[in-house]
């Protein structure tokens, strides 16, 4: 992304600065890429003009600013689960860049890619060759011969037997890889490394969106586990582990892992030893909300209604058994297909459980510390990347707006990156009519 020559001045908006202060009204000025200045403002004073030679003024009275949003689990190489590989690779491409452009347009300014996509694109937008947030891929997520990621049918055919010959277009994206045996998962985990993954992600336990593996199974070996975690640790970097049920989540806590996706199903005991071995956890709400509400947008098939119902009542109280114990907690959204357009919807589930406020840092603060670039992007305090995203109204009093409004304006290292027009800032209509 281009540095902008002209300092920008934000007046005017409401900043929620995510650091836990409470919502101040602020003029914020970026400078440089980076937040330069962030002056409250004394409602008994007349508002300073911030017009000058080589400045910007957006006057954003009536909005709230907030740093640019953290999607902690996205996937957006994950076009179909069956049948991708039958679109030409140039047209997944196409659907890939609108996706990245997308999620810019509704204020997410960095995506933690948890399967598909690897360093090829992170160098794509780099270039600004295409317009994306700040991506962290994976690569594929390693799992075991007959788990969560083996969307081969019972009798698999094709070339090579440790892929899934239907999701995804070599070179670009490939969403799963099995591995059996801690030798094949080191291997594996360099091998994604050496495609340009920022972490590792791996499945440790069944999930909802796969066949015949149960959701109660521990996936992988704690060997196996090891093994990547060792591979991971050599990089400075760390293994995330997809888990719902106790049994698979404890034994990737052990192998040391240091985040839980979704998480779902934890008990006391699970939740204890997450506190214990300071893990994180990303809930994942939006997907089960999807798939009650418009399950064709997903491309996902048949889904068991009863896992889907029983995962969505339980993340809830998984969520309250988490944040008691002191578990770092951020969210995801975890949307697959050509429109993940509803981003948003994870922050405003998580508000209705949680409360605005925490539900705003876990997609901007807590989300960045889970990525490991906290020090970056994440608040909005003085010398931090200018990533900002200000929405119409007041997100606080009225968090499920994410689900309905786009940002009218959205920055990514100090430049405009979208402005979205009045009439398109709702997009209610569109979403329903699809
Ligand atoms: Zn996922």
């Amino acid at each position: 992304m281009s540095t902008p020559a002209a300092d920008v001045w934000l007046t005017g908006g409401t900043v929620f600065d995510a650091t836990g202060r409470e919502p101040f009204r602020a003029d914020l000025r970026v400078s440089a890429g980076r937040v330069a200045e962030v002056v409250a403002l004394d409602p008994t004073a007349r508002p300073a003009d911030r017009r000058g030679p080589g400045v910007v003024v957006e006057d954003v009275t009536g909005t709230t600013v907030l740093p640019g949003l953290v999607d902690a689990h996205a996937h957006v190489g994950i076009l179909r689960l069956h049948g991708q590989a039958a679109l030409p690779a140039p047209v997944q491409a196409a659907m890939v860049f609108a996706v990245l452009a997308d999620s810019l347009a509704q204020g997410f300014t960095t995506l933690r890619d948890l399967g598909g996509v690897d360093g090829g694109l992170v160098e794509a937008v780099r270039r600004g060759l295409v317009p994306g947030p700040r991506l962290l891929p994976s690569g594929q997520i390693l799992s075991q011969t007959g788990g969560h990621g083996d969307f081969r049918g019972p009798t698999p055919g094709g070339a090579d037997p440790c892929q899934n010959p239907s999701t995804g277009a070599d070179g670009f994206t490939l969403p799963m890889l099995l591995v059996d045996g801690p030798d094949a998962a080191t291997r594996a985990a360099r091998a994604q490394f050496h495609r340009g993954a920022t972490q590792i992600k791996v499945f440790a336990t069944g999930g909802l969106l796969s066949h015949g593996d149960p959701i109660e199974a521990p996936q992988l070996s704690e060997a196996e586990l090891r093994a990547v975690v060792e591979v991971a640790a050599d990089r400075g970097s760390y293994v995330t582990a997809h888990a719902h049920s106790p049994r698979g989540l404890q034994r990737a806590v052990r192998a040391g892992a240091r985040c839980i996706e979704h998480a779902t199903l934890v008990d006391e005991e699970t939740v204890e030893l997450m506190a214990a071995h300071d893990v994180a956890a990303v809930g994942t709400l939006t997907v089960s909300e999807v798939l009650r509400v418009d399950p064709a947008s997903l491309g996902a098939g048949p889904v068991d209604a009863g896992d889907s119902a029983r995962l969505r009542e339980s993340a809830a109280r998984a969520i309250d058994a988490l944040e008691r114990a002191g578990v770092r907690l951020g969210c995801g959204s975890d949307l697959i297909g050509e429109r993940q357009h509803r981003r948003g919807w994870e922050v405003a589930l998580h508000a209705r459980l949680s409360g605005a406020s925490v539900a705003l840092q876990r997609a901007t603060r807590v989300n960045a510390e889970i990525c490991g670039i906290a020090d970056e992007v994440g608040t909005l305090e003085v010398g931090k990347v200018a990533d900002v995203a200000v929405f119409d109204g007041d997100l606080l009093a009225h968090p499920d707006l994410l689900m309905t409004t786009r940002p009218r304006l959205v920055l990514a290292g100090g430049a405009v990156v979208s402005r979205t027009p009045r009439d398109h800032r709702d997009h209610r209509d569109t979403e329903e009519a699809s």
